[in-house]
């Protein structure tokens, strides 16, 4: 354990220490959209597996249970070294399929983030390549594999329900 957090999961969140979904600061292009609570909604980023220990005793943070997951609220800003991995791999999710890790826009992201509407060859390449590593890595853990798993079926559904008033491909 490092910082109260599973070694998977510092390797995981090193991972994009120094790596963000565009060479330049894209919360430039959105006033930093996805980090602004919305009013009167249950929002929070999702918690992996063994991450909410790590904000227990952090200032700002909040971690609520919910039958999605355990989900953390914050203030809005934050040191670059807490945010939570969903933060880190925000616009994109690694999810499992039967060929292995694949990258997904997170549906969740579609309607508050300019760069998930564009899709994945908006993004800087390196930064697509390190979801897929992370991905990777998370699934040679049992625990973390589940969260994926679970991770892959809530964006199938949201797919299937997106589909009805829609088209979309499944990634
Ligand atoms: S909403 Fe999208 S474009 Fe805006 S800061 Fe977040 S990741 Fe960047
Ligand atoms: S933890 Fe940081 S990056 Fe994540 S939503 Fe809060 S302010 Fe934004």
């Amino acid at each position: 354990m490092k910082n109260d957090l599973p070694d998977i999961l510092h390797t995981a969140r090193a991972i994009f220490d120094s790596l963000t979904p565009l060479a330049t600061d894209c919360g430039r292009l959105c006033a930093g959209r996805c980090c602004q609570p919305m009013e009167g909604e249950n929002t929070g980023m999702l918690l992996f597996p063994g991450e909410a220990a790590y904000y227990e005793n952090l200032p700002g943070y909040v971690v609520k249970s919910t039958p999605a997951g355990e989900l953390l609220t914050c203030s809005g800003a934050c040191n670059r070294e807490d945010r939570p991995l969903s933060c880190r791999l925000f616009p994109l999710l690694p999810v499992l399929r039967p060929d292995g890790v694949k990258v997904a826009t997170d549906l969740r992201a579609k309607p508050v983030c300019p760069l998930a509407r564009q899709g994945k060859s908006a993004l800087l390449p390196e930064f697509v390549e390190a979801v897929r590593a992370c991905g990777r890595l998370l699934a040679e853990d049992g625990e973390q594999r589940r969260f994926l798993v679970k991770l892959t079926n809530q964006q199938d559904d949201l797919k299937a329900l997106r589909d009805q008033f829609g088209g979309g491909k499944r990634v």
